[in-house]
């Protein structure tokens, strides 16, 4: 398939279809590997959607919150093992229900979230007592060089301009600050399981309007004006059903033990990556 479009990182115009679902299209850019729906849902149909995106169901909430425990520890203790002793500002860009920004909190830190969801937004507010925007990053002006770390737990893959958001990320942050991204790494899975993967929907259409790689989003973070990248798997999480449960520990904590045994070079495809990088000066 040619010349839909080029693609966001490389310029590249050559794409192949991996996934379809109903009109969407996923396309694998042969030049650099990045996946992109096609064609992008409008941002007016994107806000309307995410309004309502997350549950407030207290206990499907609760679910979510065991679900993501082991994740927010190892995301805050890898936060707080790069960054000066003490705690500072941080930002959650889409904090759903504040788990991460509340753990953050009892660690010393400032925080404050952002969360286009009314239901995530209200529990954030009233629950936890913590402050949140409820407007993209890019509508909000804040403040430059004001943070000293930004985080971002699958949101990546969601945002339309994610080079933008990324660029605004930089713009906020203090010197040598960190962003924190993690993301889906389903297109090996995809690949993998070629037609049958049609079924599991990975890329949970029309959501997902990217799906990154390693070398993807260390190129996306370097156009954006960060340096010092690392993609690691930091945790995994514990869904409640028991099958869910069983794959998530034993595909999550092969992929740790991989990584490690590797020297850090050896990233299972297919499970969630985190990804660090410092704000370069320029
Ligand atoms: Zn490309």
């Amino acid at each position: 398939m040619q010349n839909f479009n080029h693609c966001i990182l490389c310029y590249g115009s050559d794409f192949r279809i991996i996934h379809q679902k109903d009109q969407w299209q996923y396309l694998r850019c042969l030049e650099c590997g990045l996946v992109c729906i096609h064609p992008k849902p409008s941002p007016q149909a994107l806000m309307k959607d995410y309004q309502d995106y997350l549950t407030a169901k207290a206990e499907e909430v609760a679910t979510w919150e065991m679900t993501m425990k082991p994740v927010v520890d190892k995301s805050a203790d890898l936060i707080e093992s790069r960054t000066k002793a003490g705690g500072g500002r941080l930002l959650d860009i889409g904090c759903g229900y504040g788990f991460f920004l509340h753990e953050m909190r009892s660690r010393g830190w400032q925080v404050e979230g952002i969360e286009i969801s009314r239901p995530g937004r209200r529990y954030v507010r009233n629950r936890r007592d913590i402050h949140v925007h409820s407007e993209p990053l890019e509508d909000l002006s804040l403040h430059e060089n004001s943070f000293d770390v930004v985080t971002l737990f699958y949101v990546i893959e969601h945002v339309l301009d994610p080079l933008r958001l990324l660029t605004e990320v930089k713009r906020i942050l203090k010197p040598d600050g960190l962003v924190l991204l993690r993301w889906p790494h389903s297109t090996p899975i995809v690949r993998i399981l070629g037609p049958m993967s049609r079924k599991l929907d990975l890329y949970h259409t029309p959501y997902h309007l990217y799906d990154f790689s390693p070398d993807t989003i260390k190129k996306l973070l370097l156009l954006s004006g960060f340096k010092e990248i690392e993609t690691r798997i930091v945790g995994h999480t514990r869904p409640s059903k028991r099958l869910g449960r069983w794959a998530s520990t034993v595909f999550g904590q092969l992929g740790e033990i991989l990584y490690f045994l590797s020297g850090g070079n050896l990233l299972l495809p297919g499970i969630s990556k985190t990804t660090l990088a410092f704000k370069a000066s320029k």
